[in-house]
């Protein structure tokens, strides 16, 4: 496997937004990190972010299993990649 890119475009695929494991209240908290400043920036630089969490590792939000949806997502197949819960365990 190797490392995916922390880009925009993947951004735009990664399903973790709408994963049951991401709650509202991490949602709410990630908001103006995520949303606004990240269209700005040039993510590639970037150390954290609230998604994408294969690319850039886990959550300082999401603490409980709920369900996965990274087996679904175009970059897990994009990417080789074969782990789940990448919110808890990291890249
Ligand atoms: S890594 Fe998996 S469990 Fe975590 S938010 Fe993304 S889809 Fe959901
Ligand atoms: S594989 Fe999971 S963490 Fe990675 S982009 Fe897809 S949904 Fe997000």
């Amino acid at each position: 496997m190797g490392s995916v890119e922390k880009s925009k475009e993947n951004l735009g695929k990664c399903l973790c937004m709408k994963c049951p494991s991401y709650t509202f209240t991490c949602k709410i908290k990630s908001m103006p990190s995520n949303a606004m400043d990240m269209m700005k920036k040039d993510i590639s630089k970037v150390d954290h972010m609230e998604a994408l969490f294969c690319a850039f590792g886990k959550s300082k939000c999401i603490t409980d299993e709920k369900g996965c949806m990274c087996r679904g997502c175009e970059i897990y197949k994009e990417n080789n990649l074969s782990n789940s819960y990448y919110c808890l365990g990291g890249k």
